[in-house]
């Protein structure tokens, strides 16, 4: 993704991993095979691989530079992290040369943000440090929200996290560094940052919103995973907690942005994530900053 400036803002991404990885029919268990094909114009070669049925998605964390902090939204899988899924699992990823390469160190990341707390948005909460789990980010305020905390705690009280012990290695040991604010779901920062709940994806998720004189931008999280469900919203990702709730958030986002300035910043787009909404006979498309949108191919 190319940097983002909003007003005296500005937005950069840190790549964890992109390209072809995941099965179309896996992360879009609703639609067929041909209802997925029939996206195939707009989609390769960067979005999806005919030959293979598989989606390209990248996977990020956004730091966010104001003019009274550096904030990083959404931290990826991280490393070293004992998880159910292969893919997740004690890996080792350019991540940390991909932040570095921004010219910051962790010490300078003063506020933590996550959408939501699956497995792949809280990773570099923390690292391995002499065995042991530990804030990565020394100076950094972490903000959940609440419902979502919350709600996701009672799960896990019930039932382990499927994809193995996320509460515990990510975000238990940025509580016991006291550096952990659960805050509202409505939560407003200075800087023109602010919460919106979205519930369906999880029950807590949150988008974050960013305004100023200089426009406005809304970092989606996972009410999308993939951009073809712009123009079919009605399918959910596997990932979807609550699937009639997501149906009914990410409609309604759409709703709601079509047809505005706000430029659209969801986690895991490829072709430069960044994009508009705008509203069609038949429904919604997105067209991304940096050419092609969900109903022309790119160029
Ligand atoms: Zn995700």
């Amino acid at each position: 993704m190319r940097p983002l400036t909003v007003g005296d803002v500005t937005v950069e991404a840190v790549v964890e991993v992109s390209g072809p990885r995941i099965p179309a029919a896996m992360l879009l268990p609703a639609a067929e095979r041909t209802e997925i094909e029939a996206h195939i114009p707009w989609m390769t070669p960067d979005l999806y691989v005919p030959a293979t049925h598989m989606f390209s998605m990248v996977r990020q964390a956004y730091v966010v530079r104001t003019a009274h902090h550096t904030i990083l939204i959404d931290t990826c899988v991280g490393e070293h992290k004992d998880r159910t899924n292969e893919r997740f699992r004690l890996t080792e990823t350019p991540w940390p040369a991909n932040f570095n390469a921004l010219a910051i160190t962790y010490d300078d990341i003063d506020i933590v943000m996550c959408t939501h707390l699956h497995v792949d948005h809280v990773g570099w909460n923390t690292r391995l440090e002499d065995g042991r789990w530990v804030p990565t980010f020394p100076n950094a305020r972490y903000l959940f929200g609440k419902t979502e905390m919350e709600t996701y705690r009672a799960a896990i009280a019930e039932a382990p996290d499927p994809d193995g012990p996320i509460y515990a290695d990510s975000i238990l040991p940025v509580i016991e560094a006291g550096q952990a604010e659960i805050v509202a779901d409505d939560f407003e920062l200075s800087d023109g940052l602010w919460f919106e709940m979205t519930p369906g994806h999880t029950e807590g998720h949150i988008c974050i919103h960013l305004q100023n004189t200089g426009g406005h931008a809304v970092f989606s999280g996972d009410l999308m995973h993939h951009p073809i469900q712009v123009r079919e919203p009605q399918w959910n990702s596997c990932f979807c907690g609550d699937d009639a709730q997501a149906r009914i958030t990410r409609r309604s986002f759409l709703e709601q942005h079509a047809d505005t300035d706000t430029l659209i910043v969801p986690s895991h787009f490829e072709r430069g994530t960044v994009g508009r909404l705008e509203s069609l006979a038949d429904g919604f498309t997105f067209n991304f900053r940096d050419g092609g949108s969900t109903h022309a191919p790119p160029g």
